[in-house]
């Protein structure tokens, strides 16, 4: 297959053999968009009432990237959204176009839920929509307005494969590329080790024009997470070095890198990372 090696055998004769980055994609197809919105986007990790609960940090590491002035343009692409919207709660007001992607069809079919507003979602995002209309100053009621925002702005929900060195469909981008890209935990959770996570900086990076903002957020020394009941993703642990040392050699400046540690009480069992990480870079 495409993602199989060829390794000398016995004999000479060579043998195929599947790498890592096709058992890491045969590990997703257990993925349970519900599950994984449960374990990751209620509380505690999703604490609004806690500045240290992750997804306020994340949302404030967000907020002031798109906030500061200098990310700007008009598309906007999310790399590996999976069952996920918080991530482009901030950018949607400053692109006109958001580009949602992932890898799986069931992720896909949950944004589409939500984008359709007509029930049948696993998640209600109104705590996460508030949250960042605070940090933008506006009343929490104003939330209602945000999410119409995001339902206007978003373009299209389409596959990716960020282990392509053309992760999306030829079309599916103007040939300008994305003004921006963010993603978030998508990475290191598509790559079998450091080597094919560097390679999936470049290939996103593919998508980018030059002089653009890549936004990153991953976990740091993170082997596994949990994606339903007994679905156990294996991922590339990575730390701050590491990250950086990719980004550089994948074509990006480092702007500011971001450390956050997971609080012992934020530790739920559902993966093993000691923290997250948020990267502001450019395109050179
Ligand atoms: N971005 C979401 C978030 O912040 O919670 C989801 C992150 S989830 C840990 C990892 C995501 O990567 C899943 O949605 C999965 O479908 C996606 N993924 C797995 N393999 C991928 C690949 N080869 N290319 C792109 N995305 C992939």
């Amino acid at each position: 297959t495409r993602q199989s090696q060829k390794l000398p055998a016995f004999g000479g004769v060579p043998i195929s053999c599947p790498n890592g980055v096709a058992s890491t994609a045969a590990c997703y197809q257990g993925f349970d968009p519900a599950a994984y919105l449960q374990y990751n986007y209620t509380p505690p990790r999703a604490d609004f009432q806690r500045k240290d609960s992750i997804s306020s940090w994340e949302l404030a590491c967000l907020h002031r990237a798109f906030t500061e002035g200098d990310v700007s343009g008009e598309l906007l692409v999310d790399i590996g959204s999976g069952p996920t919207l918080y991530q482009v709660m901030s950018g949607c007001e400053v692109f006109n176009k958001v580009l949602l992607t992932d890898f799986l069809e069931v992720n896909r079919q949950e944004l589409r839920s939500w984008l359709q507003d007509e029930g049948g979602c696993s998640l209600d995002w109104t705590p996460f929509l508030q949250h960042v209309c605070k940090l933008e100053g506006r009343r929490p009621s104003a939330w209602t307005e945000k999410a119409a925002r995001l339902r206007q702005v978003i373009v299209d929900i389409v596959p990716i494969d960020v282990n392509r060195p053309q992760p999306l469909a030829h079309d599916a981008l103007p040939s300008a590329g994305a003004d921006c890209l963010v993603s978030a935990f998508c990475l290191e959770s598509a790559s079998p080790d450091l080597a094919a996570f560097t390679r999936a900086l470049g290939h996103i990076g593919r998508l980018l024009r030059p002089g653009g903002h890549l936004l990153l957020i991953g976990a740091l020394g993170m082997t596994y997470y949990m994606a339903g009941d007994g679905v156990k993703i294996p991922t590339v642990p990575v730390n701050e070095a590491q990250v950086c040392a990719s980004l550089k050699e994948s074509g990006y400046t480092l702007i500011r890198l971001e450390v956050y540690t997971v609080p012992q009480d934020m530790n739920v069992g559902t993966d093993d990372a000691y923290g997250v990480f948020f990267v502001k870079a450019m395109k050179e």
